[in-house]
């Protein structure tokens, strides 16, 4: 197989980027390489864990939203063959390409928490990141009488990092609806040193988390779940740097799987030391084969890995491409954008929006501290429509992010 652009990963990012450059270029031979049937609008499976947002209008046949003029090769890629320009399928055959986009996004390791993945789905243990197990979370929610409830987010790398807390408030605000929260012991888990990257959101943040008596434990890794005595274990490192093991009885367990570079990245010649696609902040193109690009999560782009990230992302690249197929200098650049609509209630978001070094960065005349009614309606209403309709067609343009403080 040989084509002039390669996708791989037909994600947010690899079917924006092919139907950007059909829209701009329809005499591109474009092939996306892609092993799954279904594309998932990952973001509103906060709203189904919430029971707000119905899962099937989550997905859509990938066969739908891959762009017309595109070549689907339906099947995952195993390793990279860069100096050859070329890489080769999981059943064996090569794909040779003269420009490579590289977008297969982050890899779960839920494996890495012992006992999780056979009690998962069950004894009240949920997870929004996945499609199978988020419609779980609204179910343990409706079933929820009082009790210790917990939610886990593990040491970074994640994607959307904001999205461990919104189950949070959201099932805080589901208790506090049904005057469970007195009887409830809720509490956040977290892996990380803080309870957001950017720091002007925290104080925001514990602020929400205070309201709903929400307890805020940071440094916790959680470790081993053990789902019919329905106790959790995290491991944190106490002042002398020894490490302990805490358990926690839970009625309810939300968990935020472990998070990596997926290994086939990792281990080809196109990672960095920590196993992402190593490119350059700006342009996403790679720093060692210039005929290759990367973006999304399994970018090595340091900025929270969320599809609004991806949106400022894709036209760069797509920009950047066109120029170096055409030996022309690359001018597209990436300031970093990305941004986390953090739910905090039902009904209420607190929108961060930031750019690289966490420069906070508001689109809209609104204070990004406030919860607002608005930005739920954004979220919920808005955003799916725009995401399908708008950029997955590759209709946005390369209009640098102008925030207005800026
Ligand atoms: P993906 O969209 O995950 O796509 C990667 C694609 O690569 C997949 O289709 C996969 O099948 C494919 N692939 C995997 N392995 C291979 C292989 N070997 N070969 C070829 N293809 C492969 N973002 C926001 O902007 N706002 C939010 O509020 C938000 N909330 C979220 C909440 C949750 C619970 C989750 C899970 C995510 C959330 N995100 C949010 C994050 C957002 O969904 C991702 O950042 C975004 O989808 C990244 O795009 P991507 O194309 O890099 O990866």
């Amino acid at each position: 197989l040989n084509h002039q652009v390669v996708i791989v990963g037909g994600g947010s990012a690899g079917t924006t980027v092919a139907a950007s450059l059909l829209r701009q270029k329809p005499e591109l031979d474009v092939a996306v390489i892609e092993p799954s049937d279904t594309h998932y609008y990952q973001p509103a499976f906060t709203l189904v864990g919430g029971g707000t947002y119905e899962m099937a209008k989550t997905a859509r046949p990938q066969k739908s939203t891959l762009p017309e003029g595109s070549t689907w090769i339906k099947d995952g890629v195993a390793t990279f063959e860069p100096d050859d320009n070329s890489l080769t399928l999981n059943d064996g055959r090569k794909v040779s390409y003269q420009t490579l986009v590289v977008a297969p996004g982050i890899q779960l390791n839920w494996g890495k928490v012992e006992g999780l993945e056979e009690t998962l789905g069950r004894n009240g243990v949920c997870s929004n990141y996945s499609p199978e197990t988020a419609p779980y979370t609204w179910e343990c929610l409706k079933q929820f009488r009082g009790g210790n409830a917990i939610f886990t987010q593990p040491p970074p790398p994640l994607k959307c990092a904001g999205a461990p807390q919104k189950i949070a408030y959201l099932a805080a605000d589901y208790a506090r609806k049904h005057d469970l929260l007195s009887e409830s012991n809720f509490q956040f888990y977290s892996g990380a040193g803080a309870l957001f990257s950017v720091p002007d959101f925290v104080p925001h943040l514990e602020k929400v988390a205070g309201r709903y008596g929400i307890g805020i434990n940071l440094g916790h890794d959680l470790v081993a779940v053990d789902g019919e005595r329905k106790v959790a274990t995290f491991q944190t490192t106490d002042a002398n740097g020894d490490k302990q093991t805490v358990e926690q009885p839970f009625d309810l367990l939300h968990v935020t799987p472990h998070q990596s570079a997926p290994e086939f990245i990792s281990q080809s010649p196109l990672a960095n030391a920590d196993g992402w696609v190593d490119v350059d902040r700006n342009t996403t193109q790679h720093n060692q084969y210039k005929n290759v690009f990367s973006l999304g999560d399994a970018s090595s782009l340091p900025t929270s890995k969320t599809a609004a990230a991806v949106r400022k992302q894709a036209p760069v690249t797509v920009k950047n491409l066109l120029a170096h197929m055409n030996s022309q200098p690359l001018e597209g650049s990436y300031d970093g954008y990305t941004s986390c609509p953090l739910v905090t209630a039902y009904g209420k978001v607190m929108l961060a929006e930031f750019i690289y070094d966490g420069v906070v960065t508001p689109t809209l005349p609104l204070s990004p501290f406030k919860e607002s009614r608005f930005y739920w309606f954004v979220k919920k209403s808005m955003l799916p429509p725009f995401y399908w309709n708008q950029m997955l067609k590759g209709k946005e343009p390369d209009i640098a992010h102008k925030p207005l403080n800026a």
